[in-house]
């Protein structure tokens, strides 16, 4: 039997563990808790800002926007982002890729 697909609430967020790109030689981690669901089209996004770790000496700020919701074949979805951190100590990072599953689609 099909399964259905159950929109997910708005209020759902998501949570991801990725390093940034590698520039002057080193890499941040990356913690991030996304924002709520924003409807947009009949998909929705989600916006996020925080800091990525501190480490080096140093940390980066970012706001991003996620893409549209990507459903699984399980019935729920993750984002794919792809964003720069703020420019700090004469450099910045690019952070790309997808974010935990969430339930709905
Ligand atoms: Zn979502
Ligand atoms: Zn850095």
């Amino acid at each position: 039997m099909a399964r259905q697909n159950v929109q997910s609430p708005l209020d759902h967020n998501h949570g991801s563990v990725s390093h940034t790109s590698c520039d002057h030689n080193h890499a941040h981690q990356c913690l991030d808790i996304s924002g709520p669901a924003i409807p947009m089209g009949n998909s929705h996004v989600h916006r996020s800002e925080g800091y990525v770790l501190y480490e080096h000496g140093h940390a980066h700020y970012y706001q991003a926007l996620s893409g549209p919701s990507i459903p699984l074949e399980n019935g729920w979805h993750v984002h794919n982002w792809n964003f720069y951190t703020s420019f700090d100590k004469g450099h910045r990072h690019q952070v790309s890729g997808v974010d935990m599953p969430a339930p709905g689609i």
